[in-house]
């Protein structure tokens, strides 16, 4: 197939503004192209697409990013900036794409716009719908398409797509991971860590909480998206409790994630998947994590990781005593079966193929 991917209207490829999204766009864009297919990615300029994915053409577009969707009202309308980059970049691939002979374009933004456009684009949309409820707006939406033609949607995870209006039973995708990109570490420090945008969503606050109860240091890899609210995270916990290190690389974030004897993970929302727990655990890192949104899937209690109940601090702290019982490969194995590049190629090869059959 020739495929457009279109990446997030967040900001560029590389910047992590768009979050969780731009690895899914980094796995799913290098596996099809192990798998013979043709691609060509439309984001955002000064985007820089992993050597994983050298041989996709870059299409880019420049103008204002979206705001982040997560931190609206549920009530909140559908809002685009003056000189909208999402408006360029649907604009492009209404005016070039059919035109380029794309069987068909894969949209992996959240956003009203490409989804509200579908049922009547010229050539077939699909999408990779990248986190549960949040707006009205983006529910309505969502279930408009899937009453016009699901075929055309597919969610990481169960969890994930019960938030949504379905007809059909949903297409679930999971994610893929580069597996070489991450380095097993057999022995870890007397170390906590924490991955994720520093935003209250992501429940950073419960981690510190975990980590001053147990006397051990957490260190917390991501992007500061909420300074406020991180300087009172950082206050709530004895000083030294937090080491800050900033939003990293993949390749220096495993580096120092494997070091870890858990992965802490404490989403307030339905987290539709969870990247840092799988990556976490292909670094040999068991995840303890809240019975809740993807990583509730993900993680294998005894085999993976821990669960505990939602926003159990206590119980989270408890289970950090019970973390080294965990051998670390299993981990890494576990990823390995579940969420390697080339499984979530697969499972999107058979989503689209299926959705392009009349
Ligand atoms: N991340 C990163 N460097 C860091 C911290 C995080 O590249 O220092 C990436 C991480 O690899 C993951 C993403 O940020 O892909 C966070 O994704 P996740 O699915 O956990 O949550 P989201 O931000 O999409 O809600």
């Amino acid at each position: 197939m020739k495929l457009l991917v279109v990446a997030t209207a967040l900001g560029p490829l590389g910047s992590g503004r768009g979050g969780g999204v731009e690895l899914t766009l980094a796995g799913l864009v290098a596996g099809l192209l192990q798998r013979g297919h043709q691609l060509t990615v439309l984001a955002a300029a000064d985007s820089v697409l992993p050597v994983a994915c050298a041989e996709a053409s870059l299409w880019t577009c420049s103008g204002t990013p979206q705001p982040s969707v997560q931190h609206q009202d549920r009530a909140a309308p559908i809002t685009l900036p003056a000189d909208a980059l999402l408006g360029r970049f649907w604009r492009r691939v209404l005016a070039e794409a059919p035109a380029a002979g794309f069987d068909a374009v894969l949209n992996l933004g959240y956003d009203w716009l490409p989804f509200w456009l579908t049922a009547t684009a010229p050539l077939p949309i699909f999408h990779l719908v990248s986190m549960g409820s949040v707006t009205e707006a983006m529910d309505a939406v969502i279930a408009d398409v899937a009453a016009w033609d699901q075929r055309r949607l597919a969610f990481h995870t169960a969890s994930q797509a019960a938030d949504f209006a379905l007809p059909q039973p949903p297409v679930l995708v999971g994610n893929g991971f580069d597996l070489a990109a991450y380095q097993f570490c057999p022995q870890p420090d007397p170390l906590l860590g924490w991955v994720g945008r520093v935003a209250p969503e992501k429940g950073l606050e419960d981690a510190a909480a975990v980590a001053a109860r147990c006397g051990l240091p957490l260190a917390v890899w991501g992007l500061v998206e909420d300074p406020l609210y991180a300087a009172a995270v950082e206050a709530s916990v004895p000083a030294g409790t937090l080491q800050w290190k900033g939003f990293l690389p993949t390749h220096r974030l495993q580096a120092q994630l494997g070091r870890c004897r858990a992965l802490l993970n404490t989403p307030k929302w339905n987290e539709a998947y969870g990247n840092v727990v799988v990556e976490a655990m292909a670094c040999g890192v068991p995840v303890l994590a809240y019975r809740r949104g993807g990583p509730g899937e993900l993680v294998q209690p005894g085999l993976n990781g821990l669960l505990v109940a939602p926003d159990d601090v206590d119980g989270l702290a408890e289970a950090v005593m019970r973390v080294d019982a965990i051998p670390r490969e299993q981990c890494r194995r576990w990823v390995e079966a579940h969420a390697s590049r080339a499984v979530l190629a697969a499972r999107i090869e058979t989503w689209l193929q299926r959705g392009l059959q009349a």
